[in-house]
């Protein structure tokens, strides 16, 4: 052990050992306790853990990794950190499902957020209730969402705003925004959050919500991990829906396809969860990981149309009930899709429980993994595109660029989205201007042998040059003028919170947006 710690303590001087107190003395390791430092690892796994992520594209290794067994640990490490004269960076981890580096700390350090819920008993996942706001559930920072999930449907309640996938962290999707088919609905999941624990860039523990620190409270949501790390959320809950109705259309034309899934986000008591996605012809089923959903008999089907057609597009809806509505919903539903212009008898409904409709996207990823292919790069490439560009985009990129050059991807997602739920004061980036609606665009690129970083270039390159207004989401940038263009007025906003709560610019370095001289 003795020697593991000399080792540790030697790789971490060389890194470290540069920080020195403000009066420029040297800091004395003493200054972290004994406690913390037998936290830290450098050794090859912890490293080569904390330097890859899902995107499998970019490796950085940190020069060392904390696991963390309370909130006292990280509070040490980033006040230590502040402290120096010469500050090294540190990045908060969830799952690292990040596409590039954004959890990553080059010879900084990694906080392996997981290891706060070392002994996997839920005990961070707390149910209240509150006469002012109802149900709410007190989150750490590190749990997954299908722990969120779990926990709470125990007690007849779920949060109501979800990610497609759940093994993302509560940290790492506030970081973001947390967007799916029921955003339209109930706002991203920053939108149903009252009040954070949040470590600021300076050590210092604060809580936040609309009302106190706020300034911290929406800088953090959509902050992109640049204002402090998030320990606990208090998150929104309701009553836990029991069935389910899951659907999806066929279209073979674009404008009615998008028609019909605007007409479905602008009812009062309508879907809810309205998605999309493109059937490539020539993808086949590849491309559908998200969810086993047609039976092979529809596929068939499906696929007889695509051939003829070489792009379709898949509506996707989701109507919640309850057992007091069982003899009721069916009628219900047609009375929602009535008018809609699918193509005739391509309609597929399935009856699933809440959470195997949430929990979706699981068995594909199961898959993959034993076929050994959710290791490979993920180039993915996510825009929000407002609704007056649509039309252009699906005739620049997805019927010329993606359908002309026919290269293996990945499942692409195309779903409106209201812009009322985004709260502007949140640091989250949505299209500039007053259009109501945008939609969400996800191309989930996965591939070991296409260059399709070319083609999303091409793709931004087109929107550019055709005066598409889009943003990225789980946005990567390299330059600090192209982060301004993508903040666009908020900019100085984003850049003041900065300076306030993490001065010396030592939070999630993977985002590449500030760096100490800059
Ligand atoms: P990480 O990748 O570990 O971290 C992301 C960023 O947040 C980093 O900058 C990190 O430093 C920071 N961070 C992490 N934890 C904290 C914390 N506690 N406090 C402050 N900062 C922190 N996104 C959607 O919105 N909707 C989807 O439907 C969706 N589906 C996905 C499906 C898959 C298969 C994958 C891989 C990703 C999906 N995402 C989706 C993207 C996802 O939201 C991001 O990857 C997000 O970063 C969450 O991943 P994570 O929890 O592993 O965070």
């Amino acid at each position: 052990y003795k020697i593991f710690l000399l080792a540790l303590i030697s790789r971490l001087m060389s890194i470290l050992g540069k920080c020195k107190a403000s009066n420029n003395s040297i800091v004395p390791y003493e200054f972290m306790s004994l406690d913390i430092v037998s936290k830290l690892r450098a050794d090859h796994d912890a490293l080569k853990e904390a330097s890859s992520d899902f995107g499998n594209l970019i490796q950085n290794p940190p020069a060392a990794v904390l696991y963390p067994s309370s909130i006292n640990d990280i509070i040490e490490l980033v006040k230590f950190s502040h402290n120096c004269s010469t500050p090294f960076t540190i990045a908060a981890k969830g799952r690292g499902h990040s596409a590039r580096g954004q959890a990553m700390a080059q010879n900084g350090v990694v906080i392996e957020m997981s290891s706060l819920n070392n002994n996997n008993d839920n005990n961070r996942i707390k149910v209240s209730w509150d006469p002012s706001i109802g149900f709410y559930a007190d989150v750490g920072g590190e749990q997954l969402w299908i722990d969120v999930l779990k926990k709470t449907v125990e007690q007849g309640v779920a949060p109501v705003s979800w990610t497609d996938y759940l093994y993302l962290t509560v940290g790492g999707t506030l970081s973001n925004a947390g967007i799916s088919g029921q955003t339209f609905r109930y706002g991203p999941q920053i939108f149903n959050v009252y009040e954070m624990d949040v470590i600021t860039g300076k050590g210092e523990l604060m809580t936040c919500s609309h009302h106190v620190n706020s300034e911290l409270f929406f800088g953090v949501l959509g902050g992109l991990g640049q204002f402090g790390i998030i320990t606990r959320a208090r998150i929104a809950l309701r009553e836990a829906p029991t069935r389910v109705k899951w659907m999806r259309m066929i279209y073979d034309d674009f404008s009615a396809f998008t028609k019909d899934q605007e007409h479905l986000i602008s009812m009062e008591n309508g879907m809810d969860y309205v998605e999309g996605s493109l059937i490539l012809h020539q993808q086949g089923s590849a491309n559908n990981w998200r969810s086993s959903f047609f039976t092979p008999l529809d596929q068939s089907r499906i696929a007889s149309l695509s051939s003829k057609f070489g792009i379709l597009y898949s509506l996707e809806v989701v109507k919640y009930y309850d057992d007091a509505k069982v003899h009721t919903i069916d009628m219900e539903i047609e009375v929602l899709l009535e008018g809609m212009k699918f193509v005739a008898g391509l309609k597929f409904k399935r009856e699933v429980s809440y959470i195997d409709f949430l929990n979706r996207v699981r068995s594909g990823e199961l898959e993959l993994q034993s076929k050994g292919e959710w290791e490979v790069p993920h180039p993915w490439l996510n825009l929000f595109v407002p609704k007056s560009s649509i039309m252009d985009f699906n005739a620049g990129v997805f019927l010329d660029i993606i359908h002309r050059q026919n290269k293996p991807s990945g499942p692409i997602l195309v779903y409106p989205t209201s812009r009322k739920m985004f709260d502007e004061r949140m640091s989250a980036v949505i299209p500039e201007g007053e259009e109501e609606i945008f939609y969400c665009v996800g191309l989930l690129h996965s591939s070991s042998d296409e260059d399709l970083d070319s083609q999303n270039n091409e793709i931004l390159e087109y929107c550019n040059k055709f005066g598409l207004k889009i943003k990225q989401y789980l946005p990567h940038y390299k330059t600090k003028q192209e982060w301004k263009d993508h903040f666009g007025p908020n900019w100085k906003t984003f850049q003041e919170r900065k300076a306030l709560f993490d001065p010396k610019m030592i939070l999630s370095p993977g985002q590449m947006i500030f760096t100490p001289n800059s």
